[in-house]
């Protein structure tokens, strides 16, 4: 019977806890989860996904060399979808004949990948691994990070009954939601919640096992409360969601959450058990039913960790790096520092046509709903309010921030939330004209320019912001 042979789970080392979260902002946007998995500074969709890999192919009777496909799944490659394929084939040394897939886009894409394996001839290798990211002031709240890796082939331990879809358009049902510009924000509406209740129930309903007899069930799970919620409609006891719910655990790790639900179900179950997996995203949602289970290696990680706190999770995460605007990297060139200046002095944000919400610096993807988008640009109030902050220490600057700091000691560099009529435009930057130790969470800051460092025996100059009392 053709379904899972084998499985790993990787969960990066480092936890947050909602509680250094809520403390930070004053409350928190990631219901339901009690700590977030968080990706190291040098770890990313990839290495998650080798890493994963590794486990299941370690645990499978099966050579590399006769894998005829490998499937990946993400919400956040690092790098160019087609260039993300590839790069894991050669980390696991599959047979470069391999034939290759990439699901992308939307937080069923692991699911998707799972379903590509199913219907492949030979064995098959399927990961699921993300690390999504969103503004620091409420999106980013429940976001997580893992990865979850399957060898399918036809001699299964978990047989894979069958695969059921329903699509239908859901208008204003993003891929990432994100609240409205307010720090209450991040609310998931009734209207979104029905639609996805409504998707799942028809694709698990479709299954030809009978829901109510499920032993356990990964949900769509963007928090710890939405899964129950989901399954509302279906036969499904408490139990059997709270089985294949993870992401009070690791937090909402986008495509790799239901994937890595199924195997924390999957591990240790019995032959006779019955769990259902049902992925939602895009306006799709996935549903599987498998017999059987297996031991899952990394399955552990789930639970394990090393706390950290706030301060640490914003450098690892690189929220803050070297206190420059977001998105400038430790070495910015000089036609691109050119390009950036009306950022730099001017705090000009961009503003989303489609969906009204901003994005700072205005580049690349709307953060809001992530679409590709001509941003109307506007600046940004020049007053604000401090929202995180950390003390770069002795040592502890980005190269070109180490003249500053040997000049000037430790500084601070906050996340400022500034309030403009567009919306709140959050962002990274250094606080001047102050003892780090005497700026708080809660202060207010006006922008000031000042010089930022040098770089290529050019003196580079940005908003740096100074408490106003
Ligand atoms: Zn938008």
């Amino acid at each position: 019977m053709r379904g899972i042979a084998a499985a790993g789970a990787y969960v990066p080392r480092f936890r947050l806890s909602t509680d250094e979260l809520a403390d930070a902002w004053g409350t928190s946007h990631a219901s339901g989860i009690e700590r977030k998995a968080v990706p190291a500074a040098d770890e990313d969709a990839l290495t998650m996904a080798v890493s994963a890999a590794e486990r299941a192919l370690s645990d499978a009777d099966v050579d590399r060399d006769e894998v005829t496909l490998a499937a990946a799944a993400t919400t956040t490659p690092p790098l160019e979808e087609g260039e993300f394929v590839p790069r894991l084939v050669r980390a696991l040394d599959l047979p470069q004949s391999v034939a290759t897939a990439t699901e992308t886009g939307h937080t069923a894409a692991g699911a998707a990948a799972l379903s590509r394996a199913l219907d492949a001839d030979g064995p098959a290798l399927v990961v699921a691994a993300d690390c999504p990211e969103g503004e620091p002031a409420d999106a980013d709240h429940p976001l997580g990070a893992g990865a979850a890796a399957f060898v399918v082939s036809d001699d299964a331990a978990a047989a894979v009954g069958d695969v059921a879809w329903h699509t239908d358009e859901t208008p204003g049902v993003r891929f990432r939601e994100r609240g409205d510009g307010d720090v209450g924000g991040l609310d998931i509406t009734t209207y979104q919640r029905d639609a996805v209740r409504g998707a799942v129930t028809e694709a698990v309903s479709s299954l030809s096992v009978d829901p109510e007899e499920a032993d356990a069930a990964a949900v769509h799970q963007p928090d710890g409360r939405f899964p129950y919620r989901a399954a509302g409609d279906l036969p499904l006891s408490n139990e059997a969601v709270a089985a294949g719910t993870v992401v009070d655990r690791v937090g909402d790790a986008g495509a790799a959450t239901v994937p890595l639900g199924l195997l924390a179900a999957l591990d240790g179950a019995d032959d006779g058990e019955t769990t259902v997996a049902a992925a939602f995203g895009g306006g799709t949602a996935a549903a599987l039913a498998v017999e059987g289970g297996l031991s899952v290696a990394g399955v552990a990680d789930l639970d394990g960790g090393t706390d950290i706190d706030y301060a640490s999770y914003l450098r690892e995460r690189g929220y803050v790096v070297s206190g420059e605007v977001s998105g400038g990297g430790a070495h910015v060139s000089l036609p691109n520092w050119r390009r950036s200046l009306d950022q730099r002095y001017r705090l000009v944000a961009g503003q989303c046509p489609e969906c009204g919400g901003v994005t700072f610096p205005p580049e690349g993807a709307c953060q809001s709903c992530h679409a590709r988008v001509e941003f109307e640009p506007f600046e940004a109030s020049r007053t604000g309010t401090v929202r995180a902050l950390t003390v770069i220490g002795q040592g502890g600057a980005p190269p070109e921030f180490a003249e500053l700091q040997q000049r000037d000691g430790a500084y601070a560099v906050a996340i400022v939330a500034l309030e403009s009529k567009e919306g709140t435009v959050t962002l990274p930057a250094q606080i001047t004209d102050a003892d780090p130790e005497n700026v708080a969470v809660g202060d207010e800051v006006a922008a000031t320019v000042r010089r930022i460092y040098e770089q290529e025996g050019v003196p580079r100059y940005g908003v740096k912001f100074e408490p106003t009392e």
